[in-house]
């Protein structure tokens, strides 16, 4: 059970945020945007498609002749970076889709693939961005290109299945965007360290992606990210919490994703999916400290819940998203899955 001075460290951590009460404004644009997510982590029940994808070799190295000359120097620098950190074995995806990528700087307000000031689309791989805004947006989505791979088609009609990172999308629908862009925003500073202004709902996600790989680890994170393997990371995590918990996890971030802006962050949906998410990260991060039997737990969970105030506050709500009564349900429901767990393995 756990200790009494930790629930009480825990409290105290949780009412130092309490500051002015939540101010409710509701935003239309909230209502209107439709929030259709296809269950799509057992993605494998599609016909002839291998999970974890296969990745094929097209490419062994780059070859800095194929890339357009204006951004060959962009790309090495890139390259530089992940090959001193990715062990080479997880950068086939980078090098299959390196060797035949195309730049489309945009001169024009609106992109065709993508609103914001750059995007990738890995269907036929292509980046795209507002040529003023290229330094601000390359790496993050030469990112989303290292991670990016085809699964092969279970028909000829299908052409949109494809799996980038954490996101798997195909006509059925998708999963894992939300993650997916945390987690590209997370490397994206933590590899090429920039200090930049993204839309407020990645930044949040920012913050919840590295929150998740403090629980994981970075070895495991990388691989699954840049073999595009969602899949191998349900896995995994399915050692400390239930499937369905992992599946609400995703989809509460793609939530944030879609409505992580203006006025919506202060909307009651948006704090009861930042609730959410919140108790899913302290249920596992206790969940796998209980697994792993570290004898440091209860000091661990509270470093964690402190960790996590300072990660996820964001000037909006100037009260926790979280109080004191839930993170301690957290925990020990956290407690609960990890004795299910080594029940079921005795
Ligand atoms: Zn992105």
């Amino acid at each position: 059970m756990l200790d009494y001075d930790i629930i009480a460290l825990i409290t105290a951590i949780a009412t130092t945020f309490l500051t002015i009460p939540l101010y409710i404004v509701y935003d239309k644009k909230m209502k209107k945007k439709p929030f259709r997510l296809v269950k799509h982590l057992d993605i494998g029940q599609v016909t002839d498609v291998i999970i974890p994808p296969t990745i094929s070799k097209k490419y062994d190295e780059l070859n800095i002749k194929n890339i357009q000359l204006l951004y060959r120097k962009q790309v090495k620098k890139f390259l530089e970076t992940l090959e001193k950190i990715v062990p080479k074995e997880y950068l086939q995806n980078f090098y299959n889709n390196i060797n035949e990528i195309k730049f489309k700087p945009s001169f024009v307000k609106h992109l065709t693939i993508a609103s914001a000031a750059g995007g990738y689309a890995p269907e036929i791989n292509v980046i795209e961005f507002k040529a003023e805004e290229f330094f601000r947006v390359i790496n993050h989505e030469l990112l989303h290109m290292a991670s990016a791979t085809h699964f092969p088609q279970p028909n000829p009609d299908s052409e949109q299945n494809y799996l980038s990172g954490f996101v798997q999308f195909s006509d059925m629908g998708e999963i894992g965007r939300g993650f997916n862009e945390g987690y590209t925003v997370h490397l994206d500073h933590k590899y090429f360290s920039h200090q930049k202004h993204e839309p407020k709902g990645y930044k949040i996600l920012g913050g919840i992606a590295k929150l998740f790989e403090s629980i994981v680890g970075e070895q495991d994170m990388m691989k699954f990210y840049f073999t595009a393997n969602l899949n191998g990371l349900y896995n995994l995590l399915c050692n400390y919490i239930p499937g369905n918990n992992i599946y609400q996890f995703l989809t509460d971030c793609d939530f944030i994703y879609s409505y992580g802006y203006g006025q919506n962050l202060i909307h009651p949906d948006f704090v009861a999916r930042m609730k959410s998410i919140i108790s899913f990260l302290i249920t596992l991060a206790y969940s796998k400290l209980c697994i792993t039997n570290d004898s440091e737990k209860e000091n661990k969970i509270a470093t964690f819940v402190n960790m996590i105030f300072n990660s996820i506050s964001y000037d909006e709500i100037k009260q926790p998203i979280i109080n004191a009564e839930e993170i301690k349900e957290a925990i020990i429901t956290g407690e609960m899955f990890a004795e299910q767990m080594k029940s079921q393995t005795l």
